[in-house]
C-alpha cells in the first residue's frame, strides 16, 4: 500500500499433488488468472485515484487548491446560471502574516494557517467550497446563497477568527483577517475569473481601509 491505494498484489499459493485429475489444475490455473487481471485494473484506478485526490488538495490544509477551487466553482456557476441562482466568491487574507512568521517562525505560521482552514470549514455549509488560493489567502465558493448572507458569513469568520487565541507552542496568538465579497450578477462578473479578481479587488480594499474588515466588491 501507498498513499492509502494499494500499488501491486502479489499471489501465494501451494499445490500440493493432483487431488481429482487434470481438470482442477484447469480450474485452477484458470480462477487464478482472472483474479490477477481484476486485481491488476483495480490497482490501477484506485491508484489513479489516490494521484488524483492529491493532484487536487493544499498539503498543508488538506483544502481544496486554487486549480480545484476554479474547476468547481465553473460548475456551480453554470449551475447557479441554469437555474437562475445567486452564487457568490469570498477572498480572505490573514492581516500582517509576515509579522507572525517573523515573531514565531513559519513552522507556527502554518499551524495558524491550518487552523484558520479549521475555522472557515466550521463557519461554511458542506456545500460551499473552502480552498487555499496559495500562501495566507483562502478563497470560498457559496452556492445558492446571495449578498446578504455571504456577507453574515464572511462577517461571521471575521469575528471567530478575531475572537480566537491560537495556542500554538506554548505562545497565545491573535490574527485577523480581510475580506472581499462579489456576486455573481449576469452582467458585469460573468465569470469565475472575473469574480474571483471583483473579490479580490474588495479584499484589496478592506486592506486600504485598516484591515480586520469585510468589503463587498463595487457595482
Ligand atoms: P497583509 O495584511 O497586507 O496581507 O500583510 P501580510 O504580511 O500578510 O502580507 P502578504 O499577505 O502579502 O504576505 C503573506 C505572507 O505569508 C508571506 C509569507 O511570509 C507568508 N506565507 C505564505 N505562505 C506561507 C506558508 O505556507 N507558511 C507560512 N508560515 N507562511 C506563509
Ligand atoms: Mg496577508
Amino acid at each position: 500500500m501507498a498513499l492509502g491505494a494499494p500499488v501491486g498484489w502479489l499471489l501465494l499459493s501451494s499445490w500440493l499433488g493432483d487431488p481429482g485429475g487434470g481438470i482442477w489444475l484447469y480450474v485452477y490455473l484458470t480462477l487464478s488468472t482472472l483474479i490477477a487481471f481484476a486485481s491488476f485494473g483495480y490497482t490501477l484506478g484506485s491508484k489513479q485515484d489516490a494521484l488524483a485526490r492529491l493532484a487536487a488538495k493544499d498539503a498543508l490544509t488538506g483544502l481544496v487548491n486554487q486549480a480545484e477551487f476554479m474547476r468547481t466553482a465553473e460548475l456551480l456557476l453554470a449551475l447557479s446560471e441554469r437555474e437562475w441562482t445567486p452564487l457568490t466568491i469570498v477572498m480572505i487574507d490573514i492581516d500582517y502574516f509576515k509579522q507572525v512568521n517573523d515573531d514565531y517562525g513559519h513552522l507556527v505560521g502554518n499551524e495558524i494557517i491550518k487552523e484558520v482552514a479549521s475555522i472557515l470549514e466550521e463557519c461554511t455549509r458542506r456545500s460551499d467550497v473552502v480552498a487555499r488560493f496559495g500562501g495566507d489567502e483562502f478563497a470560498i465558493c457559496l452556492p445558492h446563497t446571495g449578498r446578504d448572507t455571504s456577507e453574515m458569513v464572511s462577517e461571521r469568520i471575521r469575528e471567530r477568527v478575531q475572537e480566537n487565541a491560537f495556542e500554538i507552542s506554548g505562545n497565545s496568538i491573535r490574527i485577523t483577517l480581510s475580506l472581499g465579497v462579489s456576486e455573481y450578477d449576469g452582467k458585469s462578473v460573468t465569470t469565475v475569473g472575473g469574480m474571483t479578481e471583483s473579490a479580490d479587488r474588495a479584499l484589496y480594499r478592506a486592506k486600504q481601509e485598516g484591515r480586520n474588515r469585510v468589503c463587498f466588491r463595487n457595482a
